[in-house]
């Protein structure tokens, strides 16, 4: 296993993510969600121009999980997953929005917003995890793959299972210290509040698992 590092932009924004410069951190749920609703985005698109592919709109949706007793928010999405290349270059890599190349390929197909608000992305999780699982399978691939990292010091890309195309991401929620609360990360309540303020104008069902309530 080999630990790879951020490349130096990356890293300066992963660094002021972990450090938590912005006050209102449930925002990387938004993120996460809008993420998520891109990679669904991405499959509709595809769909649109190959014929093999057909898209059930049953068959997509977002699931949110929080488990309090392992202090783990887990988001699922049944989107176009990443391959290992795509890993690398999407989540190693500040500077490349994958999102925005594919909006440029397929602006012209229809009006739908494939990004949605600009935000800031992905590394967002970091201000409340401090570990963070990428398990990921791709549209037409049966190999899965993981990403992990807790933080700035890098991240170890590996071959994983993984039953369906999509992907799953684990956050291991950071502990409450004296100044700043977590725990409300894993709360239904709380969870569904941010939800509803964020991400209402989501295209796709957000379902909600909760264990260890
Ligand atoms: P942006 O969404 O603006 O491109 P992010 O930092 O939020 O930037 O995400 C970086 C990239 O990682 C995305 O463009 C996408 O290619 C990839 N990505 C992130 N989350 C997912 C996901 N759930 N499914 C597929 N790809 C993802
Ligand atoms: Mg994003």
């Amino acid at each position: 296993m080999v630990m790879k590092q951020f490349q130096a932009e990356s890293k300066r924004l992963l660094e002021m993510m972990i450090n938590s410069i912005y006050t209102q951190k449930e925002i990387f749920l938004r993120e996460l969600i809008s993420n998520a609703s891109d990679a669904i985005d991405k499959i509709y698109y595809k769909a649109l121009t190959d014929d093999s592919l057909v898209f059930n709109k049953e068959d997509y949706f977002i699931k949110v999980t929080a488990d309090k007793s392992a202090r783990t928010l887990t988001l699922t999405d049944t989107g176009i997953g990443m391959t290992q290349e795509e890993l690398e270059n999407n989540l190693g890599v500040i500077a490349k929005s994958g999102s925005l190349a594919f909006k440029q390929q397929n602006e012209a197909k229809d009006g739908h917003n494939i990004i949605g608000q600009f935000g800031v992305g992905f590394y967002s999780a970091f201000m409340v995890a401090d570990e963070v699982k990428v398990t990921t399978r791709a549209l037409g691939s049966d190999q899965a793959y993981q990403w992990v990292s807790e933080g700035a010091d890098g991240y170890v890309i590996t071959p994983a299972e993984k039953a369906s195309v999509g992907t799953e991401i684990v956050l291991r929620i950071k502990e409450n210290t004296e100044d700043e609360q977590y725990d409300e990360f894993l709360e239904q309540y709380r969870l569904r509040a941010i939800i509803k303020k964020y991400s209402d104008f989501i295209r796709y069902p957000i379902k909600m698992d909760m264990t260890s309530q």
